[in-house]
């Protein structure tokens, strides 16, 4: 009640499994009496790259340009481009944020991993030493929820894709936990595509039904354990 959720939301139809999903969160969120905010970024038309159009006006070393070091100093400055701020303010604001997806090549999708480049600043969301638990943003949660090309068997230790954890790692390790998310249980639905609808149906209330008591849920122990046992 009253907390503030943000979606990062990266599918190009609405009437995908991935829009759905979406939808059902915000419906059910939003009945909480949550406020939730939506990035589409495809209808955004987001931009993913990273690059010195970023940083508005003087270069600190426009001779050698160094990204990492342009956007920490541009940060600090306000002199980031302001569509990463926007994103930057619905961040700070969020309690939870939610990544919803549908799996490629192992990852996010391109226009994602670039809100993760361009928004998760140094200065903003990690500064070493703090990173992982002395993170940025460490007292927001965060939640992968995404669907996949493969089934769940594919995805077991011996199948041939490998553990899904591993797959988890470099997202909710390398990503949200260096910036100090304490990170829910992923929601995955496996191969929503080859499923029947009342599968499908089946999926989107799971979510629905889990979205109910989410505020009551203890982060997963993000450490390398976790994913490699
Ligand atoms: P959709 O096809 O949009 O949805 C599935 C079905 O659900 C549709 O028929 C839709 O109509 C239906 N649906 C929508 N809403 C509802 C509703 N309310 N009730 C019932 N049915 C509904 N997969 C992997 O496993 N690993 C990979 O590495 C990988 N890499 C990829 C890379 C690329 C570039 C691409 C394009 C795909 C890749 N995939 C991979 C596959 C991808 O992950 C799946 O195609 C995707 O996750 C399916 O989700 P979707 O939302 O796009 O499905
Ligand atoms: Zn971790």
């Amino acid at each position: 009640p009253g907390r503030k959720v943000l979606i990062v939301y990266a599918h190009q139809e609405p009437k995908s499994l991935n829009g759905s999903l979406k939808n059902i969160a915000v419906e059910e969120l939003s009945k909480q009496s949550c406020s939730v905010t939506v990035s589409d970024l495809y209808s955004m038309e987001f931009e993913p790259r990273a690059t010195r159009n970023d940083i508005v006006g003087c270069l600190h070393n426009s001779e050698q340009f160094n990204y990492g070091a342009e956007s920490w100093e541009a940060y600090r400055k306000g002199c980031l481009t302001t569509d990463i701020v926007e994103e930057q303010k619905k961040v700070q604001e969020a309690d939870l944020v939610i990544f919803q997806f549908p799996l490629y090549w192992f990852s996010m999708p391109a226009i994602m991993k670039g809100w993760m480049d361009r928004v998760l600043t140094q200065g903003f969301a990690h500064n070493f030493p703090d990173c992982f638990d002395a993170g940025l943003l460490k007292n927001k949660l965060a939640l992968l929820s995404f669907t996949t090309g493969g089934n769940e068997e594919m995805y077991s230790k011996g199948g041939i894709s490998g553990d899904i954890h591993y797959v988890l790692w470099p997202m909710q390790h390398g990503m949200l936990h260096f910036c100090g998310f304490k990170v829910l249980a992923p929601q995955i639905c496996f191969s929503p595509e080859y499923e029947t609808e009342e599968k499908r149906k089946e999926m989107l209330t799971t979510w629905a039904q889990r979205l109910k008591t989410i505020w009551e849920e203890k982060p997963i122990n993000c450490t390398p354990e976790w994913y490699f046992r």
